[in-house]
């Protein structure tokens, strides 16, 4: 049956990156005969200035009858003085939760040949493998209640709420096991179990799910060690599952640890395994339109896509591999560039990955 991909390219070099990932896609229906058919929708400031709306009704019919989504990426300066009603980042945050997109999974990966480009030691970062499963939906972003009151005293004060029920806890719990089963079977569940209840409940239904996994080695650890550990010695880590705001944390944490946001993937899964990729950066006005946006984060969104909604690992490996081919043939866009490499262009770089997946024979 044809699986529907809808891209949402949205703002900055939004455009820019997504219609490198496309040439992969298109790649995939052409040299493998993949069964896919791409969508284009808008979402974010481009949305708004087209429709009064950074979400729009025909995007969130396309993206609930899609079996996946790739987002380049949202926002701009000439959008910030909108109302936050219609901002575009609220497309962002109405998509997800639309979908019930309530687990993030965010690698931090470090590709040999960038190790240079890391601000740790090499030898701390080199290799560096980490799958951050997050809660995106619940936790002390979303409960009730939360404000700015006026107490008793007559002082003003902030307030928000962390709550965490068991079916949530459970089904990202699920999520994070099954990731940790497909890798090296290690999962650290981060909490701050001695000071919050309701982590200290995260951390009761982490334990009771891990009956279910019992290849799965868990460990327990606070946030704050967590954050200590992961610039201290990252490579001790498989997979890390965690809250909605320590992950929000730790993630662009263990992201920079590589060195280069654009390089790193995402994805946001629902109950069903559809899923909305996208890269963990923003969409960069600072270089948009110049030609110069790092490409890979998004073909590698693609990977993540293949792998988690779609069900094709085997092609999802090949586009890992192909970035791996096009980085050490030393090309490199400016975010990346080192002494003694190529500095190349966005297109030049994704047609490098094209070249690298139509060269390599996989007869054998
Ligand atoms: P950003 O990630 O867009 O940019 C931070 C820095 O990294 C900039 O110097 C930029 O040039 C560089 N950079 C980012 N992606 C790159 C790439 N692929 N190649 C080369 N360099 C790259 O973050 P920001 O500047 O804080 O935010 C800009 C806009 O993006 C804001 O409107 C923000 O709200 C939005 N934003 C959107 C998302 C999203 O769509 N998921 C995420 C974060 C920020």
């Amino acid at each position: 049956m044809t699986q529907r991909i809808l891209i949402l390219a949205g703002d900055g070099i939004g455009p820019e990156i997504t219609a490198e990932a496309v040439k992969i896609l298109k790649l995939l229906q052409t040299r493998w005969n993949l069964d896919i058919a791409l969508d284009f929708g808008l979402i974010g400031g481009c949305a708004y200035d087209a429709t009064g709306v950074p979400l729009p009704k025909e995007t969130l019919e396309l993206a609930q009858h899609a079996d996946a989504i790739l987002l380049g990426a949202v926002g701009g300066p000439q959008w910030e003085s909108l109302d936050i009603k219609v901002r575009p980042e609220k497309g962002l945050l109405g998509i997800r939760s639309a979908l019930g997109l309530f687990a993030n999974l965010r690698p931090a990966i470090l590709y040999p040949q960038l190790a240079a480009a890391s601000t740790l030691k090499p030898e701390v970062v080199s290799n560096l493998d980490i799958m951050i499963v997050r809660e995106l939906t619940g936790g002390i972003y979303f409960s009730q209640p939360r404000g700015i009151r006026q107490t008793d005293t007559g002082e003003r004060e902030g307030f928000n709420t962390l709550v965490y029920r068991e079916s949530e806890i459970r089904r990202i719990a699920k999520v994070a096991f099954t990731t940790a089963m497909e890798r090296d079977s290690r999962l650290c569940s981060v909490d701050k179990a001695n000071v919050l209840e309701a982590t200290e409940f995260w951390r009761e239904i982490i334990t009771d799910v891990a009956k279910d996994f019992p290849k799965v080695k868990l460990s327990h650890m606070y946030v704050d060690n967590a954050a200590m550990q992961l610039v201290r010695n990252p490579k001790q880590f498989d997979v890390m599952v965690t809250t909605n705001m320590f992950g929000d944390i730790l993630s662009d944490c263990a992201a920079m640890l590589t060195g280069s946001i654009g390089m790193l993937p995402s994805a946001s899964l629902n109950e069903q395994g559809k899923g909305m990729y996208e890269p963990i950066h923003g969409s960069a006005p600072d270089i948009a339109g110049k030609g110069i946006a790092n490409p890979l984060a998004t073909i590698l969104s693609v990977a993540m896509m293949l792998r988690y909604s779609l069900d094709m690992p085997k092609y999802a490996q090949r586009i890992e591999e192909a970035v791996g081919i096009v980085l050490a043939q030393g090309l490199r866009t400016s975010d990346i560039y080192a002494p003694n490499t190529t500095e190349v262009s966005t297109d030049t770089m994704g047609d490098a990955v094209v070249a690298a997946l139509t060269n390599v024979d996989y007869s054998s």
